[in-house]
């Protein structure tokens, strides 16, 4: 989609609770609707196992999604949060099951280390279920912290594995 607000954000789509295919589109759809957030692409969404949080936890689906935006970081993120919590997402557990997890990966170039807002996020490059859609959508990005492409973390993920 053709878009001509400024900034590039990168967003990672999570479920395991319910019809999880469906609180994806259903966040998606609110994305959409969200006046200064036009969403450029989508990846392909996997099925993983959970990690981290309590045990026997069902899987999760995860994708990744490029937006345009002329938000403010901090406005993305607070939108994120909206929409997680119109879609039922209870706080309960960190790391626990829920219908919804959206977290903001990348937001431009941005650095930022304020515990509401971590920039680029601080998980990202350790978790397999955010890298593989991240490069599938974005095979040439670079990771501003840790100066590396995407392409070879996940890389060095899936070696590790
Ligand atoms: P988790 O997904 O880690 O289980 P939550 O999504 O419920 O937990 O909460 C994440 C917390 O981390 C929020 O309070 C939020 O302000 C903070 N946070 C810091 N950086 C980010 C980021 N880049 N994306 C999303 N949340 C972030
Ligand atoms: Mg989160």
């Amino acid at each position: 989609m053709v878009s001509d607000l400024p900034h590039v954000a990168y967003i990672a789509l999570g479920s395991n609770i319910g019809r999880r295919e469906k609180n994806i589109a259903a966040a998606l759809n609110a994305l959409e609707l969200t006046k200064g957030v036009d969403i450029d692409v989508v990846s392909p969404l996997y099925e993983t196992e959970a990690e981290g949080g309590p045990d026997d936890q069902d899987k999760y689906i995860n994708g990744v999604a490029r937006v345009h935006t002329n938000l403010s970081p901090e406005r993305l993120l607070a939108v994120c949060q909206n929409i997680e919590d119109s879609l039922g997402r209870k706080r309960a557990v960190r790391w626990g099951p829920r219908t919804i997890d959206l977290d903001l990966l990348l937001f431009d170039s941005e650095i930022r280390s304020e515990p509401e807002l971590t920039l680029p996020h601080p998980m990202m490059h350790e978790r397999t279920f955010v890298m593989r859609p991240l490069c599938d959508i974005a095979p040439e990005g670079f990771h501003p912290v840790l100066e590396e492409p995407f392409s070879s973390i996940l890389k060095e993920l899936e070696a590790n594995a």
